[in-house]
């Protein structure tokens, strides 16, 4: 039978893991959560996924005209697993419940790194969740520096990662973020959190990170300058880069974020999601011993197939990384 699976939260990242763990065929979903009867709890009951609302807010759904399956601690109680996507610094409220009803559960990035005993990427370090009941998949930009790093690491060792990192100001469809008009030092204190958090998952990594938020909601962009132990050049690192699962080289005379959301809607992508890093591959050029290049992540799906294999990992469907990998890639349609 397939491995149940609870959505706790259903905004920008809780609806499209839903829509990811639909298209596997070793999980499914038994609920999602809303905390409003907005227009996402009316695309979800659309899409046929049973809504689960806080006990006190059930009636609002119904008034709203919505069947309510029932409460969240309902919901927790079907699952074999919850994946947490409520914002950031809500989910670690939710871990009392979990432990409660002894449900494993996956938080994400917006969480302190102690919410659980393990940071999560698919290729770094997928064995260390085999089982494990509670994880955090990193974030947008620490998934993305993870997925250049680690085979950076391993076939050419890395001595020191430096990235600068231009964020969006919010997601497309958040009212509430900015700047509409200004470039934000965000944090002003150095470094920020970004490249330190690569850590969690790959301690011996150094490296250092500054953040700038902009008035763009597309993409983050990433200024990587990384410093090799071993000898190599552009063509092996663009080579490396596109023998990797979650990697595509962006070429074809695409030089900005908003090019590569519009070949994304051109693609027929589901929300336009560029799941893979999309590393500009004309930018790659080493000098002097160290590599430079430009990567776009978009926020909004990069992490979503990480944590259907986490998913995988904590369930034990599957041991080896690269299997889980290229399942859940094939379902999704990511490298196409
Ligand atoms: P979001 O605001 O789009 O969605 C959160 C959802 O949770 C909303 O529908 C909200 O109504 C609901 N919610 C709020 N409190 C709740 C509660 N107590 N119980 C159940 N549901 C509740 O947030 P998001 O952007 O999807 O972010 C979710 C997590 O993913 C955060 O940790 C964030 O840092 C992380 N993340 C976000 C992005 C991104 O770009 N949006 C990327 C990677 C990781």
């Amino acid at each position: 039978s397939k491995v149940k699976v609870a959505i706790n939260g259903y905004g920008t990242i809780g609806k499209r893991v839903a829509d990811a763990v639909s298209l596997q065929d070793d999980m499914e979903i038994i609920g999602i959560s809303k905390t409003r009867p907005n227009f996402e709890a009316k695309t979800a009951a659309l899409k046929g996924y049973n809504i689960y609302a806080p006990a006190d807010k059930i009636d609002s759904f119904k008034n709203d005209g919505y069947t309510v399956a029932g409460s969240i601690e309902d919901m927790i109680k079907e699952a074999d697993i919850v994946v947490d996507c409520t914002p950031g610094k809500v989910g670690v409220s939710n871990k009392a419940l979990y432990e409660k009803e002894g449900v494993k559960a996956i938080w994400q990035g917006g969480e302190s790194k102690d919410i659980a005993p393990i940071s999560f990427n698919s290729e770094a370090n997928y064995s260390e969740a085999i089982d494990a009941d509670y994880v955090r998949v990193v974030s947008c930009n620490t998934t993305g520096l993870c997925r250049v790093i680690y085979p950076l690491d391993q076939k050419y060792g890395v001595e020191k990662v430096r990235v600068t990192i231009v964020r969006r100001g919010g997601d497309p469809g958040d009212i509430k973020s900015g700047p509409i008009d200004a470039l934000v030092l965000d944090p002003i204190k150095l470094p920020s959190h970004h490249g330190p958090d690569v850590k969690t998952i790959m301690p011996h990594i150094n490296i250092t990170s500054a953040a700038i938020k902009a008035p763009t909601s597309f993409m983050h962009l990433h200024v990587l300058n990384i410093k090799l132990k071993n000898e190599c050049n552009a063509e092996d690192v663009k080579s490396l880069f596109a023998s990797r699962p979650r990697i595509q080289m962006i070429a074809d005379g695409i030089s900005a974020t908003a090019q590569i959301i519009e070949f994304g809607r051109d693609l027929g992508r589901p929300r336009n999601d560029m799941w893979e890093n999309c590393v500009f591959k004309e930018s790659v050029s080493v000098d002097d011993g160290e590599l430079y290049f430009f990567q776009a992540i978009h926020q909004e799906s990069d992490v979503i197939p990480e944590n259907i294999d986490a998913i995988r990992a904590m369930m034990s469907l599957e041991k080896d990384n690269l299997k889980s990998i290229e399942k859940t890639n094939k379902a999704m349609g990511i490298g196409i």
